[in-house]
């Protein structure tokens, strides 16, 4: 279509180039319930997934209802009956992280139970598989283009953990959220320290630096198919993942902080071994500071919600049954 080649088409260009978030979400969810087919554990992914498409869905332009999304009838019943929760809470309540990073999670899961040797190879195959067949357009919505993996040290022997980068275009919601409800007490304190631009606060300083020993490597997902066999393309750390994480890096250029998929694959390390052994130092902040930090995320998060000031935001917990 002509007018949807061009960028000041107005209107027509907008819900044109706003189909593919329609198309990608559905088929996402239609990905999330063939992986968690026979497994009941992947339910709480699935409900989760469902609740923060929705969301995204309610909160873009022009926004788009469950039943616009999933317009599929059998599949919205069927849906609508297993999940009840997204459909009543999307748009009432913040989810904690993206579709994507809850894939991941699936994908992880799923993996882990398979092949321990390959592990982290097999989830970066399956993960570009993945966007082939849910952005058939290359549209990039709900799409995350990096992974990341960490661990304690680099040795076959210790436990990988893995993050995406954030897959939605008004990332500052994802980012504040991940800081107040999802992300390890760190890392989120880390990104607090920038958030919701690039500017560090003049009175909290959350950054850290990781141990040397760590590794911390992200790679490319949008990599070309015709490349499948080739070595896996290493992303070299931002200037923002330099700032937040004191990892070596010659990038000048800075992200929005929180955007790459370090934050979720650090806070997951953090989460889950002990904090002395990963970070090197990391600065001082009062608890006061902290607090005030935490209120300025909360109400820079509310006003790119454009929720009023004086009510809290609520974020969505997936059912685990
Ligand atoms: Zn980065």
């Amino acid at each position: 279509m002509a007018a949807a080649a061009d960028p000041d088409h107005g209107g027509v260009e907008l819900v044109e180039s706003e189909e593919p978030f329609r198309t990608n979400a559905l088929l996402i969810i239609l990905k999330a319930l063939k992986l968690s087919h026979n497994r009941p554990h992947s339910f709480v992914f699935v409900d989760e997934i469902l609740h923060s498409i929705f969301f995204l869905g309610n909160i873009n332009t022009p926004p788009h209802s469950p039943k616009d999304i999933v317009n599929v009838p059998e599949v919205f019943e069927a849906l609508l009956d297993c999940y009840p929760r997204p459909f009543k809470l999307f748009s009432s309540q913040v989810p904690k992280r993206s579709p994507f990073s809850c894939v991941l999670d699936m994908v992880v899961q799923v993996t882990r139970e398979q092949e321990r040797e390959q592990e982290e190879r097999n989830i970066i195959r399956q993960l570009r598989n993945i966007i082939n067949e849910v952005d058939p357009s290359g549209s990039r919505k709900l799409i995350s283009s990096t992974i990341c993996v960490s661990q304690r040290e680099n040795s076959p022997l210790s436990t990988r953990y893995y993050g995406v980068s954030m897959s939605t275009h008004r990332r500052q919601i994802p980012i504040g959220a991940s800081c107040l409800s999802n992300w390890q007490t760190f890392v989120a304190n880390a990104v607090m320290t920038y958030y919701p631009h690039m500017t560090k606060k003049p009175y909290f300083d959350g950054t850290f630096t990781l141990k040397p020993e760590v590794r911390c490597v992200a790679f490319d997902l949008l990599r070309e198919q015709e490349e499948e066999m080739a070595e896996e393309v290493v992303k070299p750390p931002c200037r923002s993942c330099g700032n937040l994480y004191g990892l070596a890096t010659r990038e000048v250029k800075e992200f929005t902080y929180g955007n790459c998929a370090e934050a979720e694959s650090l806070s997951n390390l953090l989460r889950n071994e002990r904090a002395s052994t990963i970070i090197s130092s990391r600065r001082e902040y009062s608890e006061r500071n902290l607090q005030r930090a935490k209120t300025q995320v909360e109400n820079d998060l509310k006003s790119f919600l454009k929720m009023p000031q004086d009510i809290r935001v609520t974020f969505y917990t997936p059912e685990t049954e």
